[in-house]
């Protein structure tokens, strides 16, 4: 068969020592990514840490300063957008209005001259992909914010290209459809095979779909792993605090190096990235759903519940710990106590589920931070 033929490395990007600056500003930094051919990747990260510019690089729409990019195998720096194997997919989906939903598809081809049959052919082929063939004669303003995302999806995808990059491409639609357009997008992925690049700020989206995630900061990666494997080791207090949510506690590190002196007492656990020598700032941090709210004489650390909040399955309370530092636990429903506001609680968990950090790197602008104030609150 015609794959027999096909080289490995079909649908491999390469990114290989890329810097690219903007003025004084170094929007991306020296960085080296390999996607694996057929992979979906995910580069996630605040705005600004250089995401759509990696993309666009890829894409050919800018030039690096420095570095070079591998489509395949191939240097394509030296190729215009239109002769890379890439297509992209942006937020702003850009439909044209007045021609049928069949025409924005078959756009594409019928610039290149493509004979009318095999136009037909592949437009329903491409329609198809996105199960919206029924809607080939309809206008886009026929069709809802989600439609009209797998048209420009379907048109994207005519060419087959073998590397498929996506910037922020379902952030303008609204949650529920997001997340049904995630599963699709990853189901239409798996089954073309298609190497996917793709760009979002949204960690639960990358957690959702990628294979594997780049998580960036300031123009670099700084970690990049499957999603399980950076959600439950981050190596940094960054990206700790950038996939799900965390309890960050600020203190020193203690003589022995395994645990980090707080206001709240020591906090053993695993050091993620580098470890921080005795007497230095770092920080302990602990996922809501790893501490357990306990009633009555025992161990942990003491608080009053500040509010309760049901989600379904979970039960989530917020707990104010000395003067003003808050933790978030999240409980399974059933199993969960009942506990109500002013309540005087116990926070419990494992040291397993502990992790240590450098304390530099965490975003003031995160909003799922729950922190102790750096001088210990005192
Ligand atoms: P966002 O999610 O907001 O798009 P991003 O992670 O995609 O952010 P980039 O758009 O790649 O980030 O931008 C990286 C840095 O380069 C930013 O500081 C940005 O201001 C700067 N930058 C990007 N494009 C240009 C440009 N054309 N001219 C000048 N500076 C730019």
């Amino acid at each position: 068969t015609a794959t027999l033929d096909a080289p490995a490395t079909t649908g491999a990007v390469r990114i290989d020592g890329v810097t690219k600056h903007y003025g004084a500003a170094t929007a991306v930094d020296d960085l080296s990514l390999d996607v694996q051919p057929g992979e979906f990747l995910s580069l996630l990260g605040p705005s600004g840490c250089g995401k759509t510019t990696t993309l666009r690089m890829i894409a050919g729409f800018e030039f690096p300063d420095a570095g070079d990019i591998l489509i395949s195998g191939r240097s394509v720096l030296n190729l215009p957008p239109y002769r890379r194997e890439v297509n992209t997919v942006f937020q702003a989906y850009a439909l044209f209005p007045h021609l049928t939903v069949a025409e924005n598809v078959a756009y594409g081809l019928q610039q290149r001259r493509v004979p009318k049959a095999e136009q037909r052919e592949r437009v329903s082929e491409a329609l198809d992909m996105v199960q919206l063939r029924a809607f080939a004669d309809r206008k886009p303003t026929q069709l809802s914010g989600g439609q009209q995302q797998r048209i420009a999806l379907s048109r994207a995808l005519i060419n087959r290209p073998s590397v498929l990059l996506l910037d922020e491409p379902l952030a303008a639609l609204d949650r529920q459809l997001r997340e049904e357009m995630q599963l699709e997008l990853k189901l239409l992925q798996a089954r073309l095979g298609t190497t996917f690049v793709f760009v979002t700020h949204d960690q639960a989206e990358a957690l959702s779909m990628s294979d594997r995630i780049a998580v960036m900061r300031a123009g670099r990666i700084e970690q990049l792993d499957a999603p399980a494997a950076i959600y439950a080791e981050p190596a940094s207090a960054y990206v700790a605090s950038f996939i799900g949510q965390q309890n960050f506690v600020h203190g020193t590190v203690r003589a022995d190096g395994n645990a980090v002196d707080t206001a709240i007492g020591a906090i053993s656990g695993r050091w993620g990235g580098e470890r921080v020598a005795a007497g230095q700032p770092a920080v302990a941090a602990i996922r809501p759903e790893h501490i357990r709210l306990e009633q009555g004489e025992g161990a942990g650390v003491p608080g009053r519940v500040l509010g309760v909040s049901h989600l379904g399955e979970t039960l989530q309370v917020a707990v104010r710990i000395g003067e003003d530092a808050t933790f978030l636990s999240r409980m399974p429903a059933p199993t969960a106590p009942s506990v109500g506001v002013d309540d005087v609680v116990r926070c419990v968990w494992s040291a397993a589920d502990a992790r240590l950090f450098a304390a530099e790197g965490i975003p003031t602008t995160a909003t799922h931070v729950i922190t102790l104030p750096k001088d210990g609150g005192r």
